[in-house]
């Protein structure tokens, strides 16, 4: 299973300001990132662990889901995580035109700026699509888009202890962006057994940086 994908090293070329595939590159600092929250049955435990172990995250949230689940949201934004936008629909963006991906992107927007106070967010698109177009657009907008360099599978539903042993055998590193998902409690069990023993090894974890107003 390659959890570091070919593509990410084609992606490089691209400036950090318009394509991130990596935090920055602070000694010893994890990135976690996760997708398509918030969910009332999985994101409180998943944000208990966390302040449990004093680690910030980046949530990529969806804008429906922001709207259905306010309170969430609010507690990330107290619990010191960076919120991030996610699309409003999570609907594939293949079958859709330009202006209707930068709407799916404002929108969220406008929904994440009550929380934060911030106009703007960081983007990743659903599934991770890229296109051309969509990046000329960012570029012009000064958008930044948000990938990763470890992309944990956890969307494959892996068994918690194939999952837990395929982690710790090969586990984040310095400056990695990690892919993980909210909307079940895979990544949150898995983390409850890794986390302190990655932190015990030195590791650190922290959101990414906001983008300022
Ligand atoms: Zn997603």
């Amino acid at each position: 299973m390659n959890m570091r994908p070919h593509k990410q090293r084609l992606l490089r070329w691209l400036p950090d300001s318009l394509l991130q595939t990596r935090g920055p590159s602070l000694d010893g600092v994890r990135y976690l990132t996760f997708d398509d929250g918030p969910d009332p049955q999985h994101t409180p435990r998943l944000l208990d662990l966390l302040a449990e172990h004093g680690v910030h995250a980046s949530f990529f949230l969806v804008g429906h889901r922001v709207e259905h689940h306010p309170e969430l949201v609010a507690r990330m934004v107290r619990d010191g995580h960076l919120v991030a936008n996610h699309s409003y629909s999570h609907r594939a963006f293949q079958a859709m035109t330009l202006r209707q991906q930068m709407d799916e992107f404002a929108r969220t927007d406008a929904l994440l700026q009550a929380f934060d106070g911030q106009a703007r967010h960081r983007l990743r698109t659903p599934q991770g699509h890229l296109d051309a177009r969509l990046l000329l657009q960012c570029a012009r907008q000064s958008r930044n888009i948000v990938y990763w360099s470890y992309d944990s599978l956890d969307y494959q539903k892996p068994e918690h202890h194939d999952f837990v042993a395929r982690l710790r055998a090969d586990p984040p590193r310095s400056g990695d962006i990690v892919l993980m998902h909210d909307d079940s409690d895979r990544a949150t069990d898995a983390l409850a057994v890794l986390l302190p023993e990655w932190q015990r090894a030195g590791h650190q974890f922290r959101a990414l940086p906001g983008i300022g107003p």
